[in-house]
């Protein structure tokens, strides 16, 4: 019967009735289970796809899967007090919170920041860049700040939802993933897979499920056991840097998003509600080990040098002078080194080339969430292709690219947009939608020269703002004062990257 059904299904032009049927059909043979469409991984991107695919009419006759080992029930439980924040964010585009409109209504709302002011310095080249509300739309926030967790919780809680649900969640790890031939109704040995429509990928779960799909989406993140089983090749270049990130609490309300260019890399605030802020210092990694363990005190007085101090030098002497384990040695008099750079660094004039154009400062961070600290190693990555036969890559599992535009994710849910715009034309005209001439090729097609110009892009601004070269941190200061002073440039910039 499976078999039947799935040949009935090759056939192009099928109603949704019969798929449905095809769809809950259990096949006697090893009690496999039949979806249509298989999800790995429950992270941010994987459970916005879920979400767009139980939401969205044209797809209510699909069956889908969602498979992760994190425990999606009680992660829709997820209800934690106003009063601290979680120190792993996402600053969502405009177009990006548009697509999420479903899971936005489930979100905890007070827990978003919306924002249009940024300002992105740059501590070589002296020099600032201001985005405002007069650039943009005018009439919608430019950016959200929203902690991951709120984004999967709320998607969970959409998920969980059991009536008239076509998802259906796996709390389970894929731990194998093999082909099977419904035509033989066997599976295939991996040196004798040829991309036959009849062959389906078929997978193995930690919980003893086996699940048979037509379309497999990975989104597994950058370990992607979907991308190797599917051979795809993956290209990795490590930044050599980490991403410190904590939860900060300035010293009064913001929301404005700070972005400060140190020779290593950037520092950022982005702002939460309440006077909290998500900070992410990018850190060569010979210094992080120092900067993850120093005293909750000592590092917020760091932080608050990062951002204002006049020269660069005078934090590395401090930074070289603290050991590997965060303490500090005995002949090296660390509070009045630090008293000194306080001093130093309480005038914002000096950061500017023009005195009369002084940089907007964030406030001062006062403290720190305790155990807030985290690192993130950064790497540049892309698959050589995101699909393969009944296979799609979508967000980490395809592509990574380093913070500091803050479009990981971004880039995550346009490939989600695509991905479901061609699932939903194979299912408008009656195709396969695992089907590799009708929605993984245009899918790739659509995807991938995007997503290498945008990490080009991202990887292009970090070898810019890392060079110390005078030439170049001349340069950049005076692009970044022309820019300051053109809101139609901003604002084009701004449109194109956010909406
Ligand atoms: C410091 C930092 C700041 C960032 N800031 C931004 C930002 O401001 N804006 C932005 O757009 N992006 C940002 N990013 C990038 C963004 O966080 C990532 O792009 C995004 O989290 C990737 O989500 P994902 O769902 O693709 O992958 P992941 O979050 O890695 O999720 C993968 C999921 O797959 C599951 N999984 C893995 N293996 C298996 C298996 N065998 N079986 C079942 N499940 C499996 C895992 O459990 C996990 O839940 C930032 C990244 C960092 C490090």
């Amino acid at each position: 019967m499976f078999v039947n059904a799935l040949k009935s299904r090759c056939l192009a032009t099928k109603s949704f009735a019969s798929f449905r049927q095809f769809s809950s059909t259990r096949s006697s043979l090893q009690n496999a289970l039949q979806y249509d469409v298989t999800i790995i991984g429950a992270g941010i991107a994987g459970s916005s796809l879920a979400c767009a695919l139980k939401s969205q009419e044209i797809f209510k006759n699909l069956k889908v899967a969602i498979v992760d080992p994190a425990p999606i029930k009680k992660i829709a439980e997820w209800n934690p007090p106003l009063d601290s924040f979680s120190n792993r964010t996402v600053q969502i585009t405009n177009a990006t919170q548009r697509f999420l409109k479903r899971v936005w209504d489930s979100v905890f709302q007070e827990r978003i920041q919306s924002y249009s002011k940024v300002v992105v310095s740059d501590f070589l080249g002296k020099s600032s860049v201001k985005f405002d509300d007069s650039v943009g739309t005018g009439n919608d926030s430019a950016a959200f700040l929203i902690e991951n967790i709120n984004l999967t919780s709320g998607c969970a809680k959409i998920l969980t939802q059991t009536e008239n649900s076509n998802v259906d969640v796996y709390t389970a790890k894929v731990e194998e993933i093999s082909h099977y031939d419904a035509s033989s109704e066997t599976t295939v040995p991996p040196s004798e897979f040829s991309p036959k429509t009849q062959i389906y990928p078929q997978l193995s779960l930690s919980d003893n499920s086996c699940i048979r799909t037509r379309l497999l989406i990975g989104t597994d993140g950058a370990n992607s056991v979907v991308r190797k089983f599917a051979n795809i090749s993956h290209s990795v270049y490590p930044y050599e840097q980490s991403g410190l990130v904590a939860c900060a609490m300035f010293s009064e309300l913001n929301n404005t998003a700070y972005q400060r260019f140190l020779p290593t890399g950037p520092i950022v605030f982005l702002p939460h509600p309440n006077g909290f802020a998500n900070l992410i210092w990018s850190i060569d990694n010979n210094v992080l080990s120092k900067l993850k363990n120093v005293s909750d005190e000592t590092f917020v007085t760091l932080v608050n040098m990062a951002f204002r101090l006049r020269s660069y030098s005078d934090l590395e002497y401090i930074l070289n002078s603290i050991n590997e384990d965060g303490s500090i040695p005995e002949n090296f008099d660390l509070d009045k080194e630090l008293e000194w750079c306080k001093r130093l660094s309480l005038d914002p004039s000096s950061q500017s080339s023009n005195p009369n154009e002084p940089i907007s400062l964030p406030p001062l961070v006062k403290s720190i969430t305790k155990g807030s600290r985290q690192s993130f190693p950064y790497r540049l990555s892309n698959a050589s292709t995101y699909y393969s036969h009944r296979i799609a890559l979508v967000g980490d599992a395809a592509h990574t690219m380093h913070p500091l535009a803050g479009m990981g994710f971004n880039s995550g849910v346009y490939d989600i947009i695509e991905l479901c715009k061609y699932i939903s034309k194979a299912i408008s005209n009656g195709e396969d939608i695992g089907s590799t001439e009708y929605v993984l090729k245009p899918y790739n097609s659509a995807r991938y020269a995007a997503d290498v110009a945008l990490q080009s892009y991202v990887d292009e601004l970090w070898h810019l703002f890392r060079s110390k070269n005078p030439i170049i941190t001349t340069g950049r200061g005076i692009a970044m004062r022309l820019l300051d002073k053109f809101p139609l440039i901003k604002s084009q910039v701004v449109k194109q990257i956010m909406y």
